[in-house]
């Protein structure tokens, strides 16, 4: 089997209502896509991630001019040496950022093409699942108007509540004081309910804030601190760590094993979250994991993109073993970004859903997807 040509797909949408994190105003939904094509009919869909404020014509013209001439004509089962093969020929102006990504979206590929050839879901083929289904967590809690929206994002967590998610994820980092507020006011509003919450600033403060901020949360009983400083402030990581209660987690910013490295031997993180559309595919994925199990830190998929994006990170979360074992170990939860979405909700033929407050991990061959290729053309930038 070879790879005949890969396609490159990329989407946008106007967002009715634009919405900010902490990092700026997202305005379109957009993705970068790509579908590998072989000459024994089978062919695989990855994802190259589009944070919000990213062109995803970028990863785009990486995976055009960069990645397609060093995979063309390969057997796609090579998955590994394909990917030492990407990482190491475009070193010099890659390692990080959009180069990444475009590797990790022919990568994803080429398990979805693995998988549909063996009959296999990924899980499979990675070694197996520990578990067949997944709790998620609801993000959300983007702003509408930025700061001052403390009741309207309490009704939120109330919604999130209601629709079956006991765990959820609150957007911070719009100012310390009006982060409090926020914190203060879905407190009330889920008192005495089973929820779990975590909170994600998007490395919107430097140390002093970021302590200030995790100082007034010591009693949320907080999952998780995701991202509290810039990612590249590695000594602030270890800082939180030192000086807060609560778990710190990070790494949907950081690439690579290499780029892992240095948060897990620094003792930064109690939690690594690779994006598997940007730390470089699912073999980065299983590079990240094994370094992260080695250094007793547990893995938890970041995961922002579309629905492709998401079946990768379920299979990957299928085949994740437990950073701790015991009984009643801590198993990883699958992000679930409740902002509406069409390159979720109409890009596959079954996109993610919530049963009994589940989200089943698919067994079907590859990463389990149909794309509705009316869907591509319609959003085709
Ligand atoms: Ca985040």
């Amino acid at each position: 089997m070879k790879i005949t040509d890969i396609q490159i797909h990329v989407l946008k949408s106007p967002l009715a209502e634009p919405f900010a994190f902490s990092q700026g105003w997202v305005r379109q939904r957009s993705a970068t896509l790509v579908e590998v094509t072989t000459d024994e009919g089978i062919s695989g869909w990855g994802e190259a991630f589009a944070q919000g404020l990213e062109p995803p014509e970028i990863a785009a013209t990486v995976i055009d001019k960069a990645l397609r001439p060093l995979v063309v004509g390969a057997n796609p089962l090579d998955s590994e040496v394909l990917w030492h093969r990407m990482y190491h020929l475009t070193r010099d102006y890659g390692r990080k950022g959009s180069v990444v990504a475009g590797i990790s979206a022919i990568d994803m590929a080429l398990w979805d093409i693995a998988g549909k050839f063996h009959g296999l879901p990924v899980y499979q083929l990675l070694g197996g699942a520990f578990r067949t289904q997944v709790q998620p967590y609801a993000t959300g809690f983007y702003r509408i108007r930025g700061q001052g929206e403390a009741s309207r994002l309490a009704e939120e967590a109330l919604r999130h509540y209601e629709a079956g998610f006991t765990l959820m994820k609150v957007k911070l980092g719009y100012g310390v004081d009006d982060d409090i507020a926020v914190m203060q006011a879905i407190g009330r509003a889920i008192q005495g309910k089973p929820i779990g919450l975590m909170i994600d600033t998007n490395h919107g403060y430097g140390r002093a804030e970021a302590l200030r901020l995790g100082r007034a949360l010591a009693d949320y009983n907080l999952r998780w601190y995701e991202e509290p400083v810039a990612p590249e402030d590695i000594q602030g990581y270890v800082e939180m760590r030192a000086k807060l209660s609560m778990p710190i987690a990070g790494g949907e910013n950081e690439h690579s094993m290499y780029g892992f490295r240095e948060l897990l031997a620094a003792g930064a993180i109690d939690i690594a979250q690779p994006d598997l559309g940007s730390c470089g595919g699912i073999s980065a994925g299983r590079h990240i994991a094994a370094l992260a199990q080695a250094h007793g830190v547990l893995v938890n998929p970041h995961v922002w993109g579309s629905a492709i994006a998401q079946a990768a990170s379920l299979q990957f979360i299928a085949a994740l073993p437990v950073a701790h074992h015991s009984l009643f170990a801590q198993q990883p939860v699958l992000e679930y970004d409740r902002s509406s979405h069409p390159f979720r909700e109409q890009l596959v033929a079954e996109p993610l859903r919530l049963q009994d407050g589940r989200v089943e991990i698919p067994a079907r061959p590859g990463l389990g997807v149909e794309v509705n290729r009316d869907v591509l053309k319609k959003y085709r930038a």
